[in-house]
């Protein structure tokens, strides 16, 4: 067993190092202050994607992408998880779901937005429909040959610099008809009704829009009627992989900033990293974060290898989500606690980090439904998915 990085997955990591620390990083105080970047910085960050060669790391090079397989993605992500201001979302991925889109819809949405030329925003959530989907009230009906959608979608991450959106709705109202339209922002009867204010701090927004009397035609539909949650659910395990990608790389961030302060800081006469109580941090930190960084690379391992069916890997981008995200939460948690009264100013990474990082346990499913995944799985099938090695 070799769990050795070959040549093009190590020139990939560095490549994905380097980015984040020349384009991300220098990023990261305009983004604090200003609450985004300026246009300028927009525009040249959205540039320095291009010719770094990180467009559309997950979607296939006919379709204009990079043609990354989850384990590649993972060792990008990884990296770019370690800026602050989520500007990891400047590089785009277009949802994953836009791949199963006729030639005319990849040819009106996913190729330009693997150009950067268009953006993707997935809409699910509503009001009263979070955990559960299948509260979701947002329908679409048939009316004159074509489809009148009518509802509201929350937290619509990217939804101010997105121009399209793959809207999850309930055709005819009925949930076992949940289907993905894709509507263009511009139609008529999409409206931004806010912009709330979270508590990080995000390079984009998550607004709140609403859909009124929104007129599409069939060839809107992505996949077919009643495809919704197959295609949502596709999105979900990319996006769990992910989250565990980046949460890996913040809480490395936070243990080299931790290791680093600890041996500068200087109280009662020594290094504070001498008292045991902070090494004894410094080591649960090292120590989890190489649990939770085992079991991503594990599992993204085996994802690529096309090593697990598609319910199993669903099962297990649960746990690798769970983990990380839970795993992360602590370790920053012990980094704010060593720098002490420096760790709770804005103006330290390890700060923005702790706000950062406490939406994933929460976004792409909550830590509790992620464990309900894993008991439906427990149940089903058993827990091989979780303690077999093969
Ligand atoms: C910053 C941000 C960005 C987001 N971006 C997007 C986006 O781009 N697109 C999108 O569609 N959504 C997005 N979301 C929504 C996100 O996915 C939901 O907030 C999340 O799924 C939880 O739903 P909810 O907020 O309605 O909480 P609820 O479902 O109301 O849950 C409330 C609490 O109850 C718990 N709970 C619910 N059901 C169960 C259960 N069966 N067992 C045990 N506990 C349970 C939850 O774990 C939670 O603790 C975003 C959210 C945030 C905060």
């Amino acid at each position: 067993m070799d769990l050795a990085l070959d040549a093009v997955d190590r020139e990939l990591q560095a490549r994905a190092r380097d980015f984040t620390q020349q384009v991300l990083l220098p990023l990261e105080d305009e983004c604090e202050e200003h609450d985004g970047l300026t246009p300028a910085s927009a525009a040249a960050a959205k540039q320095a994607v291009l010719d770094w060669g990180f467009a559309a790391i997950n979607h296939a090079p006919e379709d204009g992408g990079q043609g990354l397989d989850l384990f590649q993605q993972l060792l990008v992500e990884e990296q770019w998880g370690h800026a602050t201001g989520a500007l990891w979302d400047i590089p785009w991925r277009p949802s994953i779901p836009l791949a199963a889109g006729t030639e005319e819809q990849k040819e009106r949405f996913l190729r330009p937005a693997c150009r950067g030329e268009r953006r993707d925003a997935y809409a699910i959530t509503e009001e009263a429909a979070g955990s559960d989907p299948s509260m979701v009230s947002t329908t679409a009906r048939r009316d004159d040959g074509g489809w009148v959608i009518d509802g509201e979608k929350w937290h619509v991450t990217s939804g101010d610099v997105a121009d399209f959106f793959e809207l999850h709705v309930h055709v005819d109202g009925d949930a076992t008809k949940a289907t993905v339209f894709l509507v263009d922002k511009n139609t008529p009867g999409v409206r931004l009704v806010r912009t709330p204010k979270y508590m990080h701090t995000f390079v984009f927004e998550h607004p709140i829009f609403a859909f009124e009397d929104v007129r599409v035609s069939d060839d809107r539909i992505l996949g077919g009627i009643g495809g919704g949650y197959d295609l949502t659910k596709g999105w979900f395990v990319e996006e769990r992989l992910m989250i565990g990608a980046r949460t890996v790389g913040a809480s490395t961030r936070a243990l080299d900033l931790s290791l680093a302060f600890a041996a500068e800081r200087v109280q009662f006469g020594r290094p504070i990293v001498g008292f045991q109580a902070i090494e004894f941090m410094l080591a649960d930190m090292a120590a989890e974060l190489m649990a939770a960084k085992s079991m991503l690379y594990r599992v993204c391992w085996q994802a690529a290898r096309g090593n697990a069916d598609r319910k199993q890997l669903h099962a297990l981008a649960s746990a690798v989500k769970l983990v990380c995200s839970e795993t992360a939460g602590r370790i920053v948690d012990r980094a704010v606690q060593i720098h002490g009264g420096r760790g709770y100013m804005r103006e330290q990474p390890v700060e923005r980090l702790y706000r950062e990082l406490r939406v994933d346990r929460i976004w792409e499913g909550t830590s509790e439904i992620q464990r309900v995944v894993i008991g439906n799985e427990l149940r089903k099938r058993g827990h091989g998915a979780y303690s077999d090695w093969v």
